[in-house]
């Protein structure tokens, strides 16, 4: 095969309604960041995940900056956040002027781990200081164990934003990813399941709560001819073109889960065979999305490291990355508080040491995905 074309990690998948409902947009002249298709797609998103109301919004990160004022996040308050994600979870904790708690991983599911986050409660709990909110990221597409984790945050009163900007189209215990803490949030960058080119959604069963992050998201415009202004407000809302193609993706997001699965099946038949080599496993509670094949190698094991197979498929002009570098090793969170998930060891340290994601677009082709695999076996079998 040729490898003239680029094979992305995750590039956009356009399906056959989207530019129906952009060129109703341009009919109707609605090119405004409101109109039909705005409420449309809160609607029908709102009806897929079964969430009471959902406000759309320029991207995901908006979405949990509202999360976090809408839970009167302030100067000074403490918020945990998972440590294994990508650094946007964590931004508006610091747009805040709050301070970030990072919350290790457990080995089984990647994400937040129940013991990690039990000691933070309680350690903060007896130094005075409970936290404002809990930020709990559903890593590459599946679910954190939300049971055990709001079990823990209800016990100490920490209201969960549920970050499921990965997750849209999981499950956890047959319902929808997103769907459990107070708010939820969904991205629909150019690298997501779905995408609208850059776009976000809140989510919550509390209709008060999202018509005030509305409101806050269209500069917190009051009621009156004269532009008048009793809060700080942002430009926050999602544009109706951009909604148009929402709308479009969203009729196809159980296609575009099953071809990320089925990407994942497939790199799992022929290389889990391979000594040192560790898919990221599925949690029995629920069905992840897969959004990238995600797997750690054992060099030990396997005679390469990850980044020998980064830079390999690289010269094959072939993209694939590292697991997100943990935010508690960022410099931007330099002597942040981190709980790991036992006193002795750091999950996300190994994960991000040994970790791997591999291409997993829906529209990868399955001589695409050959090659990657192909490239894979010969520095495997090399050693
Ligand atoms: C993509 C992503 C976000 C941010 O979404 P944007 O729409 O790009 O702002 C937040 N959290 C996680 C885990 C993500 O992967």
């Amino acid at each position: 095969m040729s490898n003239n074309k680029r094979i992305y990690l995750s590039s956009p998948h356009m399906g056959e309604y989207e530019q129906g409902y952009v060129s109703e947009a341009f009919s109707t002249n609605w090119i405004a960041p409101l109109g039909p298709h705005v409420n449309a797609f809160e609607n029908e998103l709102a009806d897929l995940v079964g969430i009471r109301e959902a406000a759309a919004l320029s991207s995901g990160t908006a979405g949990i900056h509202l999360a976090l004022r809408l839970l009167n996040v302030g100067t000074g308050d403490n918020v945990l956040c998972s440590s294994l994600t990508f650094v946007a979870t964590a931004n508006p904790i610091l747009y805040q002027g709050a301070q970030p708690v990072f919350i290790d991983s457990n080995r089984e599911t990647w994400n937040m781990s129940p013991e990690a986050l039990e000691r933070a409660c309680r350690e903060l709990e007896k130094q005075g200081k409970r936290p404002k909110a809990a930020i709990v990221v559903n890593l590459y597409g599946q679910s954190a164990d939300m049971d055990l984790v709001l079990e823990i945050c209800n016990r100490y009163s920490i209201p969960v934003i549920e970050d499921a900007a990965e997750s849209l189209g999981a499950t956890y215990r047959n319902k929808a990813s997103g769907t459990f803490g107070r708010f939820g949030i969904y991205s629909f960058n150019g690298n997501k399941i779905i995408t609208t080119s850059g776009g976000g959604m809140l989510i919550s069963n509390e209709a008060e709560s999202i018509a005030k992050a509305r409101h806050w998201a269209t500069q917190a415009r009051d009621p009156a001819l004269h532009y008048q202004h009793s809060e700080v407000g942002y430009n926050y809302r999602l544009s109706n073109i951009l909604a148009g193609v929402g709308r479009g993706q969203l009729r196809v997001l159980n296609e575009r889960v099953a071809a990320r699965r089925k990407v994942f099946e497939r790199y799992y038949d022929r290389l889990s065979k391979y000594k040192g080599i560790d898919f990221m496993p599925e949690a029995s509670y629920g069905r992840s999305t897969r959004w990238l094949t995600a797997l750690t190698v054992d060099p030990t094991k396997s005679g390469v490291t990850s980044l020998q197979i980064i830079e390999y498929l690289a010269e094959r002009n072939i993209e694939s990355r590292p697991v997100w570098k943990p935010l508690h090793l960022q410099p931007l969170f330099d002597g942040v508080p981190y709980y790991s998930h036992s006193e002795e060891e750091s999950i996300s340290d190994k994960l991000f040491k040994y970790g791997l994601c591999l291409p997993s677009g829906s529209n990868m082709s399955e001589e695409e995905q050959d090659f990657v695999i192909d490239s894979i076996e010969e520095l495997l079998q090399g050693k």
